[in-house]
Formats: structure tokens, sequence, C-alpha cells
């Protein structure tokens, strides 16, 4: 994967600006009671916190991960017939790729689970893959993508399995994120197919409990180590919290995935970088997040 970077990276000067802004990165450490997180400041992240994702401005503008339209310069590996392994052109890590169907097809995880969970195996132990959803997260939300990055960049999801398992269920164990103002759900078994199965139910009792028939608003991030996939499940409630629309002052641009929800915000703004506290985190995630009560009842019909 180093390799790979580092050959994209002599033919795509572009690039290896972008991965040298990224090492000399801002970076704050934000205690915020039980935990803390990591705010980055990183304005080459503007177009991805601010892209317009109504399926208008969607329509209207060139799939950016699709092949035709891909910059010039891009490299990419042929991954298992149906994707393809970029670089990120706007890293958050000093190793971060997209991994994007060579089909132009909506993002959608029901049908490419099964690809995830083996993406995580194939790019184990070093590497954590992740999803965002087409509602909160994905700045491609037409085009069917992962992004992966180095697991050690994000130890959010070594505490989780630290905890008591709330519920065991045909090889997989779940537990539920405590007192971290985010609805956490992490599934863990060295069985793929069962993970993936269980995932599914999990799946359908959130479009239960919340009457709906689209996909839910979800997060994931799966790692694969020691013979063990963890598959980290952020419910949310929606995407963007209204601080992301105020005006003035109280406006904070932060548009939280994966990432952001595994305690790495991202700040494309110098203001918000340097005024991010504690409280407006917790804030954040806790608007953002499913409220504890929904959570306890989808924990309850596991
Ligand atoms: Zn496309």
């Amino acid at each position: 994967m180093s390799q790979f970077i580092g050959r994209t990276k002599k033919s795509w000067p572009g690039l290896a600006s972008a991965y040298e802004e990224i090492s000399a990165a801002r970076k704050r450490l934000i205690p915020c009671g039980n935990y803390s997180i990591t705010a980055q400041f990183n304005p080459r992240r503007t177009t991805n916190s601010t892209a317009a994702v109504d399926e208008e401005s969607i329509r209207l503008r060139p799939c950016f991960l699709c092949t035709d339209n891909l910059p010039p310069e891009q490299q990419a590996v042929f991954y298992r017939g149906e994707y393809l392994l970029l670089c990120n052109p706007a890293p958050i890590f000093d190793h971060h790729f997209t991994i994007a169907s060579v089909k132009h097809k909506p993002q959608e995880i029901t049908s490419s689970l099964n690809r995830l969970l083996q993406l995580a195996w194939d790019l184990s132990p070093g590497y954590a893959v992740f999803y965002n959803g087409p509602a909160c997260g994905a700045s491609a939300p037409d085009h069917l993508h992962f992004q992966a990055c180095p697991a050690e960049n994000l130890p959010f999801l070594k505490t989780l399995s630290f905890l008591p398992p709330v519920k065991e269920l045909s090889s997989v164990r779940f537990y539920q994120g405590q007192q971290i103002d985010r609805s956490i759900i992490l599934l863990e078994s060295q069985n793929s197919e069962a993970a993936a199965r269980e995932f599914l139910r999990l799946f359908t009792i959130i479009q239960k409990i919340l009457d709906i028939n689209r996909e839910p608003m979800i997060n994931l991030l799966c790692t694969a180590a020691c013979g063990y996939l963890r598959l980290a499940v952020f419910l949310r409630a929606k995407h963007r919290p209204a601080a992301y629309f105020a005006s003035g002052e109280r406006r904070i641009f932060v548009s939280p995935g994966a990432v952001d929800m595994a305690g790495m915000i991202i700040t494309t703004q110098e203001t918000d970088f340097n005024r991010l506290t504690g409280e407006a985190v917790r804030s954040i995630y806790r608007e953002v997040s499913l409220p504890e009560d929904i959570t306890a009842k989808i924990i309850n019909a596991l």
C-alpha cells in the first residue's frame, strides 16, 4: 500500500502536496469528559465537508468516482474484479484510500456488506475500512465506495471491546458504546458469514423500530485482527448538526462521517479548529446520534 501511494505521488504532484500538508496538519486533543477526541485542521476537506448531497445537485454534477472522471494522474489497483483502490486526493491520514465500485451505482450497504468485510480481512491487520451511509457522510451517495486508513489512527474501536458484551448470538458478540454521547453497536466475530447475518438482522430491527424502509442512517468502521472481525455501527439521527447551518459566530463547519464519529473531527475552518470545545463536541455527537432510548429498544430487540 505504501508503494502504491509512493508511486502515485511521483506521477501526481498535487497528491504529493496533499500528503505533505497532512503530515504537517495541526491537531488538538480535546477532552470531552469520559473521553477525548482529536480535532484536525484540514482545509483540503472543504469540498467534502460542504458537498451538496441533495438529489438535484448530485444529478447535475459529474460523478467524481466514475472512471471517466478520475483525475488523469490517478492510478488504480483493480480489486477483486469489482472495485478500484484509489489514493484519496484529500487525505485525512498519511495513508488514505478510496475503494470505489467500477460501476456507477448507489451507495448501499446490504448488497455490498460482504465486500466490506472481505476488504477488512484483505487489508488486515494494518487498516480500518469505513463506510458512510448515503445520507450521513458520503460525499458521493450515488457511487458505491468505501474508504480505508491505518487502524492505529482510530484507536477508538479497541476501547469498545473492553466493555462487557450486551448480547452473544450465533458466535457474534454485541457491545454497546457507553457514556460516549454516541449511539454505537459493535459486532465482533471470528466468522464473517455470522457477522454479516447478524448485521443484516440488526439492520432490519433498526428499520422496524424507526418505521422506515430506506437504509437507516449509519456509519460503519470495520477492522480485522487476531482472527476477529470488529464492525462498529454508528447509529445516526441526522447528518449535519444545527451549528453547521447557523449564521455568524455560532456556525461550526463540522459534517460528521465515520472518521469524525470515531473521534477524529475534521475542521476545514481555522476558527472552528481553534474554538471547538469539549462541550461543543459532546453536543454535536448527541445531536447527530440516535437517542439513548431508541438505541436501548434496538439492543433489547436483538
Ligand atoms: Zn459514478
